[in-house]
């Protein structure tokens, strides 16, 4: 076994809340690999906002225990942390929020800065940017760790690709599909568009609560096993992990998916009402928030999810629904089949000139049917400034095709 983990520190989480937790910590936060020189990868990343500790402090610990103990080690994981800078004054984010700007031209202008002029998160994009860019290659997976402002329980966000599907199902907990649609630039989205690897989002808990280390642990403990990184059943950390995730769930495995993004404005004044908690049932009408110009209603009938209960953040909240299991199960089989061949014989869609794969749709038919076709099949839309919709395969580079 080697261990390159000299930057672990033993950070077992303080006692009592863990906000604030203001924290140093280095790029690489650690890396350690077993015997088999070509194994698989993970890679781990924490604290994208840095008022969520928890990833960085999971990370840590579970380091430390391979480091004493690398039992089953036959791969390597390797972790990073997200926003340093924010980590280290406890915010959210300072200028950029780091899971928003995974975007071409946003990183096509950090790429070509020169380091002297860059400042707060185009620091910490660029550094991250190149570390990944150096990893990518041989990674089998990685796991993005979070944590949110308001109480709930643990769950997984991802982009609806069979990769991730599988990656996931490995975790005993609720999975939320379209969340990175409805939010553009996240670090997942970029990952799976670079390299053909499964990249998913892990909502630990609460940022205040221990628990949510705890959760964040088990989540890389369990994606280890996932990807073959520990053997199967090696080592009693997997089975507690699986334990703790299921108890900690209370059972919950669904998977949902976003219907509605409340988006907030700089200026909106916007305060969630309390006691909203991820996954809690709210109806039509129901009011779940305040602005200046009045009361936040809901749109529809539906679950809540990740309400905003910290200052910053443009998403207020999102409204999920349950997906039923029969839709799982038929998307997946049109997807081995290829039925993406046949989709340029409905009405109002033709193939992308350009771009192979994709497809341009007319205004009138990105609703209903045609909308649902491509969402079983596993398109999504990407912005453009054309009046016709272009739809392309997840796992697309977000905005890379428009020139
Ligand atoms: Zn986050």
């Amino acid at each position: 076994m080697t261990a390159s983990n000299k930057d672990i520190q033993q950070t077992a989480p303080c006692a009592g809340a863990l906000y604030p937790t203001p924290m140093r910590v280095p790029r690489l936060i650690g890396q350690i690999s077993g015997p088999q020189v070509d194994g698989p990868t993970l890679l781990c990343l924490g604290g994208i906002h840095g008022n969520e500790p928890s990833g960085v402090l999971a990370q840590k610990r579970v380091l430390a225990s391979l480091q004493q103990d690398s039992t089953g080690l036959v791969g390597q994981l390797i972790c990073f942390s997200g926003n340093r800078s924010a980590l280290a004054d406890n915010v959210r984010h300072h200028r950029l929020d780091m899971n928003r700007v995974w975007r071409s031209e946003i990183l096509e202008r950090v790429r070509g800065m020169d380091a002297a002029d860059l400042r707060d998160e185009e620091i910490e994009l660029f550094e991250l940017d190149a570390a990944l860019a150096d990893v990518l290659g041989e990674a089998d997976g990685l796991l993005d760790l979070h944590s949110t402002s308001g109480p709930g329980k643990p769950f997984v966000t991802m982009d609806d690709t069979l990769q991730n599907r599988a990656f996931a199902s490995a975790l005993p907990v609720p999975r939320v599909l379209g969340l990175q649609e409805a939010v553009e630039g996240t670090l997942t989205s970029f990952v799976i568009a670079t390299a053909p690897i499964p990249a998913i989002g892990f909502e630990s808990g609460p940022h205040t609560e221990e628990s949510t280390v705890d959760h964040a642990a088990a989540a890389i403990w369990l994606a280890l096993e996932t990807l073959g990184v520990l053997t199967r059943g090696s080592r009693t950390e997997i089975a507690d992990a699986r334990a703790l995730l299921t108890r900690s769930s209370g059972g919950l495995t669904s998977v949902v998916e976003v219907r509605y993004r409340h988006a907030v404005q700089t200026d909106a004044g916007f305060k969630m009402e309390p006691n909203f908690h991820s996954f809690q049932k709210v109806t039509r009408g129901q009011i779940l928030a305040l602005e200046r110009n009045g009361p936040v209603k809901s749109p529809v009938d539906g679950l809540m999810l990740m309400p905003r209960y910290q200052p910053v953040g443009s998403d207020g909240f999102f409204l999920v629904r349950k997906v039923h299991p029969a839709w799982l199960g038929l998307s997946a089989w049109l997807r081995r089949l290829r039925a993406e061949r046949w989709v340029h014989l409905m009405p109002g869609v033709r193939r992308h000139p350009e771009h192979s794969g994709s497809f341009l749709v007319k205004g009138e038919q990105t609703r209903g049917f045609v909308q649902q076709v491509f969402q079983l099949l596993g398109y999504c839309r990407e912005p453009t400034a054309s009046c016709q919709t272009v739809m392309a395969p997840r796992g697309r580079f977000p905005q890379a095709n428009s020139n």
